[in-house]
């Protein structure tokens, strides 16, 4: 038998058919509980997007992002950024859209800037 039971990318335990989703953003597979009638644990998210009116699926490791390396004082969020930088934090948001600041845009919708990334941005600015 070579049963490939998958397992989950959050807890590693194993997926069930009713609790297996996979994650839009890393593309591994999760808990998720489908059937209310059925235990199950949830390790991610599942909302409709309400521009597409599509299901989006996230895990618990893209919803919570873990910084790799450095401290958590050198991860800003938009408004300790948008503070570093003397913008408004609209502003911050569409320059980092627009692709003029490195940052990181989590499946939950949370912009992350990392505190050396703002310094070129706010040479420019004099
Ligand atoms: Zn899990
Ligand atoms: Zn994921």
């Amino acid at each position: 038998m070579t049963s490939t039971k998958s397992s989950c990318s959050v807890c590693d335990e194993e997926l069930e058919a009713h609790t297996e989703a996979w994650c839009n953003a890393c593309g591994l597979a999760y808990h998720l509980n489908q059937r209310l009638d059925l235990p199950g644990k949830d390790c991610g998210q599942v909302w409709v997007n309400e521009e597409f009116l599509a299901l989006e699926f996230a895990c618990d490791t893209c919803l919570n992002p873990v910084p790799e390396t450095g401290s958590l004082d050198d991860v800003l969020d938009l408004g300790e950024a948008a503070a570093v930088a003397g913008l408004t934090e609209q502003a911050l948001a569409a320059a980092a859209t627009a692709g003029q600041v490195p940052h990181r845009l989590t499946a939950g919708g949370v912009y992350l800037f990392k505190r050396g990334d703002l310094a070129p941005f706010l040479r420019g600015r004099q």
